[in-house]
């Protein structure tokens, strides 16, 4: 019956899992990973998870009762409050759908049927690059994928004028997926100047824009900052899809917990899309998980525990930007050829660095340094003992 199955190739990220694994280098350096690592390279447990889960256990009226399948409706309302802030007239006009969902990729799961089920676009659009579970993922959405231009590689940086060139050439009503912050792989973020340009033509040429926003907060430690493009398109008053996961910003990656709003242009509609939200996931895995969303309930109702998670989530970022001046200091230091202050100013989890797959090869087969072979390098994989080693190992690969 299954023997006709033929086997995909693995993974390049399980790929470079499954070699570290396997290296007994002491010296090898994991750089290929997007989870959240600390400067002892371990899983980090935020301290209000950990307070928020003690109450949990002593709260005798908790239950294991399922969750509607919306989900959480404590959760959905104050994550929607945390995207948009409170006084946001979307929320105060009573027009946004939210629905819980299982992780960041479950909720793009669920937009992929809404859009299959209920806007019916010919076209959805990618950043050339992007994730590359989006493949999958919107390969169920009827929608014919493409791409716009991105990055540009010799800046090592936006390749603005293309994106907008690509956006004007868009068919109306097409659907454009927007890494909200912390573009991945490339860690390039238009500025506040760039999305005014950016949501200017989407609004002309009568595009949907759909927000894929995994890292809110945890890249800038600034929700402000980070959900700045979410909330002009609201001030533009367009109508449009956004996916959250707290795997990052909570650190909550195996609870799988995320979430999807839709920005309605009315409460009537409103009513509509959580309806029709509810029985995809409904259809698709009865409804999400609970443990997760009361974490995050309880972390964001308490003021005492919310600002002790977003001081956390600050030092978080800290890091990360940290690790970043650090590595480029070094490779200063060891005068390689080049600029590299792209990797100052990239942000979030990953530096798209530039090395090309040679480059790539040598940091992997000479200096154990594991990465994707496209140049994207985690950056918390880096911490100060570290560095050091690594810049020499990108010194040297500079060679190839
Ligand atoms: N979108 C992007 C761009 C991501 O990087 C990720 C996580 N790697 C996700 C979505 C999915 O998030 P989750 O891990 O919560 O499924």
């Amino acid at each position: 019956k299954f023997s006709h199955l033929v086997a995909e190739p693995l993974d390049p990220i399980n790929l470079v899992i499954i070699n570290f694994a396997k290296n007994t280098d002491p010296k090898k350096v994991m750089l290929g990973v997007g989870a959240y690592r600390n400067e002892e390279l371990q899983p980090h447990i935020f301290n209000a998870v950990k307070e928020a889960e003690k109450r949990l256990i002593e709260d005798e009226n908790a239950t294991y009762e399922e969750l509607p399948p919306e989900g959480h409706a404590e959760f959905n309302e104050l994550v929607t409050e945390l995207l948009l802030g409170k006084n946001n007239p979307a929320i105060l006009e009573n027009r946004v759908a939210s629905v819980q969902c299982l992780g960041g990729t479950g909720s793009l799961r669920v937009g992929a049927e809404f859009i299959k089920e209920n806007i019916k676009s010919e076209f959805i659009y990618f950043p050339d690059p992007t994730w590359p579970n989006h493949y999958n993922v919107f390969g169920f959405s009827g929608a014919e994928i493409k791409h716009y231009h991105y990055w540009n590689s010799e800046l090592k940086g936006l390749d603005l004028e293309g994106f907008l060139r690509d956006l004007n050439e868009m068919p109306t009503g097409s659907i454009v997926l927007l890494h909200a912050c912390a573009h991945n792989p490339t860690g390039v973020d238009p500025t506040q100047e760039d999305w005014e340009r950016i949501i200017d033509v989407i609004c002309q040429r009568d595009l949907m824009p759909y927000f894929d926003a995994p890292y809110i907060g945890f890249a800038s430690g600034d929700f402000d900052r980070d959900t700045y493009a979410i909330k002009r398109c609201i001030e533009r008053g367009l109508q449009f899809l956004i996916s959250l996961s707290f795997g990052k910003n909570f650190g909550l990656y195996g609870d799988r917990i995320g979430s999807i709003h839709a920005i309605c242009q009315d409460q009537e509609t409103k009513e509509k899309v959580q309806c029709a939200l509810g029985s995809i996931t409904k259809s698709m895995f009865g409804s999400g998980s609970a443990h997760g969303a009361r974490i995050v309930a309880t972390i964001l109702k308490d003021p005492e525990l919310r600002e002790n998670w977003l001081n956390e989530l600050i030092s978080v970022s800290q890091r990360m930007q940290n690790m970043r001046k650090l590595l480029y200091d070094e490779l200063v230091r060891l005068e390689a050829p080049g600029n590299w202050l792209h990797i100052k100013t990239q942000i979030g989890m990953f530096c798209y660095t530039g090395l090309t797959p040679q480059q790539c090869e040598n940091m992997i087969e000479k200096w154990h340094c594991f990465m994707l072979k496209n140049g994207r390098m985690a950056i918390c994989g880096l911490n100060t003992k570290n560095v050091g080693y690594v810049a020499q190992a990108f010194r040297d690969s500079l060679n190839f």
